[in-house]
């Protein structure tokens, strides 16, 4: 990819340089520059939300018949699929994952656009029972401009899963995407308006989020904001959609529990607790990054743990084998490196890991080792802060009583892991830990049919699944008067 030129963005489907400061995509395994860009100006913000609700208004595309939305968003899915080593490339090099699991998201931002094409062609209105002289219905209307603010740790996953469900629906959309992850919208935004999208029904404004992400929030032609990141944001983005009475859905942050009960089926469970954590480097809102562990089993279980942890393959994002690629960015690596001291002062032991990998391959990147913390309290700072990285924090239970109490112990409450070959146990856990989404003998396994949000600081409303398109429309009741005498009261 050439960094001599500069990458346009796209302002209300024209492709041109935005008018704010240059910078640079950085490649976080090695810290080179991918791509080189201007961030939009506060205008080209204000153009683009202008463009967009002209073509929601104008282009026709909230009035085609479902079917021929779902066509489009099909041939969305079908360009992702047939682009999909390239595109499993780029995002590599746009946010350092490696490349199998780059693909994976690319595979489900395909299946995304398929499902919601499929949503949209059977979404049903219906007809409520009648209490008078009247039929009643219930029907959805699209909202206008919407806004889909996504974070840099999936980027064409998390994109199409607000994208898909606002077009399907009707919508127009601003995409802003993370700062330092501005391809993929780039590239899904062009796909869809190759598929059929009507130019101007999506822009993409990558940018600073205090700066660019909240002018879209604030801006009055935006009608919902989907908003994917950290709780602190999405809390700062509430405040503002309070005043506005705009709806919003937040996905936030999390510091997930997982439980190894003492039947537990070892090999499964080690396996399923690693790739918990340390898959994405631990750069997953859902990362199991709070494990307890039946104290009969912890001896055993954390050697195992352990030992796998230390194997784990870090390195080269374009290598099939790597299991864990770097950091977003240094910044970022800092920032878990502090939060591994800050464990430290708090009386924590590091089992594994706490330092960078040595070697010429890792000098450039930001890369981490996998790292396990233990001597730990539930009510520690590093039991209760999100890291967002490849650092666990373990601790023994001594009864689920108590179990139940430290899961559920804290602000966080997105996602949980549950390994126990007893099934009414798993099911007495599973009901009474406090989480958006509950892996029972599994762990970060995701479906699009079946729906996820968080709750207390974790987020507000829920995506994916059927009905999640709904999220992007507004409910109407039509009354159809059938009396054949005028209403009596003005007699
Ligand atoms: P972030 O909150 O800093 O940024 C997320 C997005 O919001 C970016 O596009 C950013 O530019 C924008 N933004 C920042 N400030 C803004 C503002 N004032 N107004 C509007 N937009 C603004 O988060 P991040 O560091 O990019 O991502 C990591 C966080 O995201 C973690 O907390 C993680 O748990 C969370 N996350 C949650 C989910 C989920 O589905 N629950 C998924 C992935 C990541």
């Amino acid at each position: 990819m050439s960094t001599d030129t500069l990458l346009p963005i796209n302002i209300g489907g024209e492709l041109r340089l935005g008018g704010g400061d240059e910078y640079a995509s950085l490649y976080p395994a090695t810290g080179e520059a991918v791509a080189r860009l201007r961030a939009p100006s506060l205008a080209d913000v204000d153009e683009a939300i202008t463009r967009a609700d002209h073509a929601f208004r104008t282009s026709g595309w909230a009035q085609r018949k479902p079917h021929e939305r779902a066509a489009v968003l099909n041939r969305v899915a079908s360009i992702i699929r047939e682009r999909g080593e390239a595109l499993a490339q780029r995002q590599r090099l746009d946010n350092g994952k490696p490349i199998n699991e780059t693909r994976n998201l690319v595979s489900s931002a395909a299946a995304t656009f398929q499902f919601f094409a499929s949503a949209c062609e059977t979404l049903e209105e219906t007809i409520t029972p009648s209490r008078g002289d009247f039929m009643t219905m219930s029907v959805y209307e699209p909202m206008g401009v919407v806004a889909a603010i996504t974070p840099w740790n999936s980027p064409i996953a998390s994109e199409a899963q607000k994208v898909a469900p606002a077009l399907a629906a009707g919508n127009a959309v601003v995409i802003k995407p993370a700062e330092v992850t501005p391809l993929m919208a780039l590239e899904l935004a062009a796909i869809c308006e190759e598929a059929g999208i009507p130019k101007g029904m999506l822009s993409v404004l990558p940018g600073r989020g205090s700066v660019i992400g909240d002018a879209i929030t604030k801006h009055p032609l935006v009608k919902r904001v989907s908003f994917t990141g950290g709780t602190a944001t999405g809390k700062h983005i509430a405040h503002i959609a309070a005043e506005k009475m705009m709806p919003v859905s937040l996905e936030l942050g999390g510091k997930s529990a997982t439980m190894v009960l003492a039947d537990a089926d070892l090999d499964h469970a080690v396996n399923g607790v690693l790739y918990g954590i340390f898959s994405s480097s631990g750069e997953s809102c859902i990362a199991g990054s709070r494990l307890f562990v039946a104290r009969a089993l912890y001896a055993e279980f954390m050697d195992r743990l352990s030992t796998k942890a230390a194997a784990l393959r870090v390195g080269d994002p374009a290598d099939e084998r790597t299991q864990m690629g770097p950091l977003i960015t240094a910044k970022h690596r800092e920032s878990i490196e502090k939060y591994v001291e800050l464990g430290l002062s708090e009386g924590a032991t590091i089992r594994t890991g706490g330092v960078r990998p040595k070697g010429t391959a890792f000098d450039r990147g930001y890369f981490y080792r996998p790292t396990i913390l233990e001597g730990v309290n539930n009510s520690d700072q590093i039991c209760q802060q999100e890291i967002f990285g490849p650092v666990l924090v373990a601790m023994p239970f001594d009864d689920e009583a108590s179990l139940i109490e430290q899961a559920n112990d804290s602000v966080y409450a997105l996602a949980a892991g549950v390994w126990t070959r007893d099934y009414k146990k798993a099911w007495a856990l599973g009901r009474a830990v406090q989480a958006g989404t509950v892996w029972i003998n599994t762990y970060k396994q995701f479906s699009i049919s079946t729906p996820f949000g968080g709750w207390r600081d974790s987020g507000l409303g829920r995506e994916k699944g059927r009905l999640g398109i709904l999220q992007y429309m507004e409910q109407k009741s039509l009354y159809w008067g059938l009396n054949e005498k005028p209403l009596a009261w003005a007699n």
